[in-house]
């Protein structure tokens, strides 16, 4: 992990009130979340207690909290950069303190994504000539395009999870169940430097043609393809999430055919990820090279999705997304080919717009890697 100069939150306040102005809102109110995390600097509690970061189009922002979660405050990015701390009590009117907070003849306010409905509804009740909008539409254009610091931040959650696969040989034996292995690789993922494990895909034979599967009881078996799906978050708050495809001793021919496809996909979007290609064009150049292969219909889910605080956030590479990839977009490329009741594979990268091109966080060998 790394630890992020406060000045760097500085910057970010700043592009967030700008990206508020522009959106024609008077404020954007945040509620503990990932938004709310990438300008304040630190993990707030989600709980029925309002705490919330308020920014002003104009003006200077403050951060509101209960009062027995001030402490958590002190010593944040936030507070280093000397954004008044106001706290209420127990007994205080929440968000009265809040309305009292926003800018003056306020008209429109856009409120976190994720605030919880009895904070919007009980904000509506005692403004109810203020019209409510969305804060996603402001921030996550900021948080689209990572800055240097976040590609540090997410290089390293890469270069964790990697060490994780480099271990999964090690635990994938025949007689051994999903849950036991499941269990071991969450010990990595926090060993490796994680602060925590954010999921655990171990999905063998049959299993590894649901894309989500839960981890069962199923006892491995030799000729079973396994798909290891793994992320977790570190302690900055950034994500990993790398897939890597074994197979327990050589595996059924027709699975080995498939694979070498999948590998040729993968292969050829991580190529094409590059500033000015849109979206959807990269869903593309994968997707028809699994089609074109018969596979097209085993292909079912998009390719990928953005990394940051959260595992799954903009951009979507997905066939109705038309937002051309910029630098500093930083997302999966994970194509997969599945066939419900025999077995499935994916391969699975985090990649980064570079100026010219793309640079691979993950760095694990892609080909199968086979266990004997
Ligand atoms: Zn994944
Ligand atoms: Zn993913």
């Amino acid at each position: 992990m790394i630890d992020f100069p406060a000045e760097e939150f500085r910057e970010r306040l700043r592009q967030a009130q700008r990206a508020t102005r522009e959106s024609g809102s008077d404020a954007m109110v945040l509620t503990p979340g990932p938004n709310f995390r990438y300008l304040a600097g630190y993990r707030a509690h989600k709980s029925e207690r309002l705490h919330c970061l308020v920014v002003p189009a104009e003006g200077d922002p403050v951060l509101l909290t209960p009062e027995l979660e001030a402490p958590q405050a002190r010593g944040t990015p936030i507070e280093q950069l000397g954004v008044e701390l106001v706290s209420w009590a127990e007994t205080d009117d929440a968000l009265a303190r809040l309305v009292d907070l926003l800018p003056g003849g306020a008209r429109r306010i856009a409120l976190d994504d994720r605030m919880w409905a009895m904070h919007t509804i009980g904000l509506r009740r005692k403004l109810p000539e203020v019209e409510q909008a969305l804060a996603g539409p402001i921030m996550s254009p900021l948080r689209m395009r990572k800055r240097p610091a976040e590609l540090t931040a997410l290089g390293l959650a890469a270069a964790a999870i990697d060490e994780v696969h480099a271990h999964v040989y090690e635990w994938l034996r025949p007689g051994r169940t999903e849950r036991w292995i499941a269990r071991e690789i969450g010990f990595a993922i926090l060993t490796t430097g994680h602060a925590k494990v954010e999921f655990v895909i171990v999905a063998s034979g049959p299993n590894a043609a649901s894309p989500h599967a839960e981890v069962t009881d199923r006892e491995l078996e030799r000729g079973d393809p396994v798909v290891v799906d793994i992320g977790g978050v570190m302690p900055d708050g950034y994500n990993s999430d790398c897939t890597r495809t074994y197979s327990l001793g050589p595996p059924p021919k027709k699975f080995q055919e498939y694979y070498d496809v999948l590998l040729e996909a993968q292969e050829a979007q991580c190529e094409a990820a590059k500033p000015g290609i849109t979206a959807a064009r990269l869903d593309a150049i994968g997707r028809d090279i699994i089609t074109r292969a018969g596979y097209g219909p085993n292909f079912m889910h998009r390719t990928g999705h953005g990394i940051g605080l959260e595992t799954h956030e903009h951009p979507y590479i997905v066939a109705d997304n038309y937002t051309r990839l910029t630098q500093g977009m930083t997302f999966s490329i994970e194509p997969g080919i599945y066939l419900p009741g025999e077995h499935g594979a994916r391969i699975e990268d985090i990649v980064t717009v570079t100026e010219e091109g793309n640079a691979r966080l993950n760095a694990r060998p892609r080909d199968l890697t086979i266990i004997d």
